[in-house]
């Protein structure tokens, strides 16, 4: 039988991920009605991917599931909130089964992990296009805003920067520096790929953090989306930037410029206020200390000899209109 709308969602999207207690009526109705425990409040995010715009058209479908699901829970995670419910509303060209079928299980793997529930959405014909809408979960008054840094807050971020910026840079500019083997290239296309969001590490800094962000844009952009809301400066340290064992064998100057200005890092920038510094490095996270905010209102990033340069607070990520 051929596949129609229903059968599409049916067949793919209406049992795809784990049921939670908390949905009241799921896929299948008008609406999702969902249960919101008293002693919380609902972070929400969305993100549309575009074909050819966020992702390549010939991306494998599995890792596109993934990824489309991995930066709504990134947001989450960056608001301290638990990931809940999602929705999915998604535009493609034709009923491709096999396309289907790999892009409903990237997304629900992921979903899965983090026990978070397709609960609706909405199917069209036309050029791929992906949007989530992300509902998580978050205690009242608990959420990690941009605009609460303080003076003399450390500054973190989790894993490593720049590794998806690399993977880009390779396919769009061609660029293949001679240090890098297969290996690197197959473990910097994941980062490209599969980001994982840092769901769990947000669970653990929460009591100790100021303020936070993700990593979408890279860490000076999104830095800078604190430092502007909080009315701050900061100070960076290039030799803390945590960096992958592929990016180390670069020249140090092209590593500190991906880690630094490539986005599609996905993960979490934080601040610290001095006294929970200790508390936080007891619990031996994937976390790394670039720096500290300063009151005056420009980035200073100090090279490994103390050489100081000094930004603009100006945003130097990706932007779609220019
Ligand atoms: P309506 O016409 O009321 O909007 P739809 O035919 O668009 O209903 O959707 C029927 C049901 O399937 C709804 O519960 C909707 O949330 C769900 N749904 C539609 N598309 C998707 C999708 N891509 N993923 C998950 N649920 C979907
Ligand atoms: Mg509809």
């Amino acid at each position: 039988m051929a596949l129609t709308e229903f059968s599409l969602i049916q067949q793919f999207f209406a049992d795809a991920t784990q049921k939670r207690q908390d949905v009241i009526v799921d896929i299948g109705d008008d609406c999702a009605v969902l249960s919101c425990p008293a002693d919380s409040d609902i972070a929400i995010s969305i993100d549309t991917l575009v074909s050819g715009i966020h992702f390549f058209p010939d991306v494998d479908p599995h890792t596109l599931g993934h990824k489309s699901l991995a930066v709504g829970l990134s947001d989450l995670a960056a608001m301290g909130a638990t990931p809940a419910w999602f929705t999915l509303a998604l535009t493609i060209p034709s009923l491709d089964e096999k396309w289907l079928s790999a892009f409903a299980s990237g997304m629900a793997e992921l979903a899965d992990q983090h026990n978070i529930q397709l609960v609706g959405g909405d199917t069209t014909k036309g050029p791929l296009t992906i949007s989530i809408q992300v509902h998580g979960l978050v205690k009242k008054g608990a959420q990690l805003q941009r605009n609460h840094a303080k003076s003399s807050d450390k500054i973190y971020v989790t894993g490593t920067l720049g590794d998806a910026g690399a993977a880009l840079q390779k396919r769009l500019a061609s660029w293949q520096p001679e240090e890098l083997s297969e290996k690197d290239w197959s473990f910097l296309n994941k980062r490209l790929e599969q980001p994982i969001p840092q769901v769990n590490i947000s669970r653990e800094i929460q009591p100790f953090v100021n303020a936070a962000i993700d990593i979408s844009d890279g860490v000076l952009a999104d830095l800078g989306h604190i430092l502007e809301a909080s009315g701050k400066g900061a100070r960076i340290y290039l030799g803390k930037i945590p960096l992958s064992s592929s990016l180390q064998k670069l020249d140090k100057a092209k590593a500190w410029q991906l880690a630094l200005n490539s986005g599609d890092d996905y993960e979490l920038c934080f601040t610290v206020p001095a006294e929970h510094v200790q508390a936080l490095e007891t619990l031996n996270l994937d976390i790394q200390q670039i720096g500290e905010i300063t009151e005056e209102q420009k980035i200073v990033l100090l090279d490994e000899q103390g050489q100081p340069s000094v930004l603009d607070i100006t945003s130097k990520g990706y932007d779609h209109f220019v």
